[in-house]
This record gives structure tokens, C-alpha cells and sequence, in this order.
């Protein structure tokens, strides 16, 4: 979003607080360019010819995100049975979508493959039973190369007591497996978690499943997971991706012409692909001055988004109403009756109530994780996109709240006339 004259804008010259006035808060919006702008981005940035992103689809399932991006290229990355079937409705191809869950049960797995997408497994039991079960499909192994990053420790995924993955150190008794099911290890795959911020840290990760990959002859893959971060902050601290790019392409180049083959790199980006593209506008209901703070209170909590208050997110806020009035410091709280504070102590431009402020960064793991939490409706999205804004889902109503309730004829009716 952009200053200019006075007046916020998204891409295209679209001015947000039309799309409240035309579809209210609060409102999820995100900005299509911003999306393709990081696409080209992530594209340019890894030289390797044979490189392929698969979007990490958790951070945003809505269906138009998915076309969004399926027509740039992206395969799909999923980590449920309902994120590949929303995928294939998107249109992507079975084989441009990798599953890779944690902590499934085989069966869905066996789901999984018979709606013929890859499958990537993250556990030597599961492993002995896939390979039982459908000898002749093969999948990709999930390893765990015990590097500790990420934001912080709820993100983090790679460390050595992590839940995710199989150890490097157990790769002995994964071959054991391979040896006596038959099956086929088409690819090795990695994800050491969100938010890292070191080129050094990728490197060292991928060195340790190229290690193992000596091990595997019959690769056709590699995949090197995400963990890139975007700012959240004017001149915040985000993933060198240009960096990160040359770096592994060079070195993957050289680990191909090492295994005799040249292997196909593939990345899943989340958060880089659509964080920064995400703005959530909300009103303030009330402005509440108590002895030690201002509060500036708005339609929207938890519920809606609950990052800073899961795992300490920094969203930046700011007054889009009024864009260049004077600044006072506001503590900006939601409506749920929990504490669900979305910024302490922030400096925003004068704000009164009814005044939309927008919380930046909200296209990755915001709106999909929203809940219903004190009965209130999830909002509606709207992707601007090429100068034009579309509604892409609706508001809930208050049959959203109770379609699959079954009311049974069990209570008893108190008289309470006598
Ligand atoms: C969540 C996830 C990603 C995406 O992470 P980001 O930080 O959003 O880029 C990639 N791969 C796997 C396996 C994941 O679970």
C-alpha cells in the first residue's frame, strides 16, 4: 500500500476504503501484483534451470489464490487430504502436488495416493507401510537435518527433538526399508522451519540432505522446504532471497554434476509468496482512554487473526482514514473477550472511532486460520488484481454458524410459571 496525495492505494490506484465501503469490515484484501511481484522475484533469484516452487498452500487456501498462482507456474505444496482436493479444484495437476503431512495415519495417506498426487513421508513406520501397501508408487522421504532456526520455537521444525521429519542419522534404516519393500525414493525433502533469516543457514541444511542423497541413486527431486521471511516492518529484517538463490543454485549445480544427474531443485514458499500481499481492514468501534493508555478498539480479534497473540507476530498498523494527521501512541485490542492485543504502544496517526485501520502483512497464515471463536462471522476476502478488485468469499451469515448443528429433542422444558 502507498502514500500518495493524502491517500492510501493498493496496486492499480484502488483505494482500500472503497472496498470497505463497498463490501465493510472487516475485510481481508489481498493485492495480486504484490503476488506476482514475489513470484518473479523468488523466480529470478535462483538461476538453477531446473528449479520448481511449489506454494505452500497452508498460508492461504483461498481457491482464486491458488489459480493466482498455478497460472505463474507453482506447484502446490499440502499438508491435509482437503488442501490437495482444494488444489485439484484449482486445477493443479496431481503430479505438481506434493503432500507432506506430519503425524497422519496410512489411510490418508492411501487417500492421498489414490487421488495420485506425490507423497512425501516423515516417518520409517509409515514408511514400511506405504511400501507394503503400493510397492510400485514411489515418494519422497522427509529428513530431518537437525538445524536449529526459525522465528521462533513454535515454527521451528528441524531441530533434533522435533516431531518433523526423520532423522539423517536414521537414514541407514531407511534404506533397510527401500531394500525390503521395493520401493522407490524419487525424492529427499526438507523444511527447518519459518522465518530464517541466514543465507548460511539454508546452505548448511541443504549440504546435510545432499550428504544423504549419495545414498539415494534414483532421485528425480530434491526439495529444500521454505522458511523464507519477508519485512514486517519498514526496513525489517527479511531472507536475502537473491542471496539464498545464487548461493544454493550453485552449489545444487554442483552436487548434480557430482550424482551423474541433473536433478530437478524445488522450493515451498508460503509466506514469501503472499504475506506481504495481505492487508486486513478493520474499524475502531471505540477509542478508550484509561489512566495509563489509549486503546483503540477494533471489529475484529483472535478470531479473525490470531498471529501476534499464537507466536508474538508483529503485524504493522496503520490509520488509513487519516493518513497525515498528527500521531498519538495507541494500544489497538480486540473485541474477544480474551486478552487479544494487536500492537502495544503503537504510534499511528490520530484515530477516531469508526476510523479503518489496516493490519499489514496479512496474506500468509491470517485468514486461514481464523476461527468462529465467540460465535462471530469469519470476513470476506477480496483479491485486487490488474487494476481490478473481486470479491473473492463472502462474508459468513449466521447459517455459516449453525449448518451442522443437529439440535436433539432431549432437554426437558422447565415450567417456571408455578
Ligand atoms: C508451512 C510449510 C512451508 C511454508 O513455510 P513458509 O514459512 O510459509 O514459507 C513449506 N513446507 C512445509 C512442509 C510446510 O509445512
Amino acid at each position: 500500500m502507498t502514500l500518495e496525495n493524502n491517500r492510501y492505494t493498493l496496486s492499480g490506484g484502488i483505494d482500500p476504503l472503497d472496498l470497505v465501503a463497498e463490501y465493510d469490515a472487516p475485510l481481508y484484501v489481498y493485492d495480486g501484483d504484490i503476488i506476482e511481484r514475489q513470484w518473479n522475484r523468488i523466480n529470478d533469484a535462483f538461476t538453477y534451470p531446473k528449479t520448481k516452487f511449489n506454494y505452500a498452500c497452508k498460508a492461504n487456501t483461498n481457491l482464486n489464490i491458488l489459480r493466482l498462482l498455478r497460472g505463474f507456474g507453482a506447484g502446490l505444496d499440502c499438508v491435509s487430504i482437503q488442501e490437495i482436493r482444494l488444489g485439484l479444484l484449482a486445477g493443479f495437476a496431481p503430479q505438481d502436488i506434493l503432500y507432506t503431512p506430519n503425524g497422519v495415519s496410512i489411510d490418508e495417506l492411501s487417500l492421498a495416493a489414490e487421488l495420485g498426487v506425490r507423497i512425501n513421508i516423515d516417518n520409517i513406520s509409515i514408511l514400511e507401510q506405504f511400501g507394503q501397501k503400493y510397492p510400485d508408487i514411489p515418494v519422497c522421504v522427509r529428513i530431518n537435518p537437525h538445524i536449529l532456526a526459525g522465528g521462533n520455537s513454535k515454527i521451528s521444525t528441524g531441530h533434533i527433538d522435533s516431531k518433523f521429519g526423520i532423522s539423517f542419522h536414521q537414514v541407514p534404516h531407511v534404506l533397510r526399508v527401500v531394500e525390503a519393500t521395493g520401493i522407490r525414493v524419487e525424492g529427499l525433502h526438507m523444511h527447518t522451519g519459518s522465518d530464517i533469516l541466514d543465507a548460511e543457514v539454508f546452505v548448511r541444511g541443504a549440504e546435510i540432505l545432499m550428504a544423504a542423497a549419495q545414498n539415494f541413486p534414483d532421485l528425480d527431486y530434491m526439495d529444500f522446504g521454505s522458511g523464507f521471511k519477508v519485512p514486517y516492518y519498514p526496513g525489517g529484517n527479511a531472507t536475502n532471497i537473491e542471496a539464498v538463490g545464487e548461493k544454493i543454485s550453485a552449489r545444487f549445480a554442483d552436487f548434480c554434476a557430482d550424482y551423474g544427474r541433473d536433478l530437478t531443485m524445488v522450493f515451498e514458499p508460503g509466506k514469501f509468496l503472499v504475506s506481504e500481499s495481505g492487508f486486513f481492514l478493520v474499524k475502531t468501534n471505540v477509542v478508550k482512554t484509561t489512566l495509563s493508555t489509549v486503546f483503540a478498539g477494533i471489529d475484529s480479534g483472535l478470531n479473525h487473526l490470531i498471529r501476534p497473540m499464537l507466536y508474538d507476530a508483529h503485524h504493522e498498523i496503520t490509520n488509513i482514514s487519516n493518513p497525515v494527521g498528527r500521531t498519538r501512541i495507541y494500544t489497538v485490542v480486540g473485541y474477544i473477550c480474551e486478552t487479544d492485543t494487536f500492537g502495544v504502544n503503537r504510534k499511528l496517526t490520530e484515530v477516531h472511532e469508526g476510523d479503518i485501520l489496516c493490519l499489514h502483512n496479512a496474506g500468509a497464515y491470517c485468514f486461514s486460520m481464523a476461527s468462529n471463536y465467540n460465535s462471530r462471522y469469519r470476513p470476506a476476502e477480496v483479491l485486487v488484481y490488474r487494476g481490478k478488485a473481486h470479491l473473492i468469499r463472502k462474508r459468513e451469515t449466521f447459517e455459516d454458524l449453525v449448518r451442522n448443528v443437529r439440535e436433539v429433542g432431549i432437554f426437558v422444558e422447565v415450567d417456571i410459571s408455578s
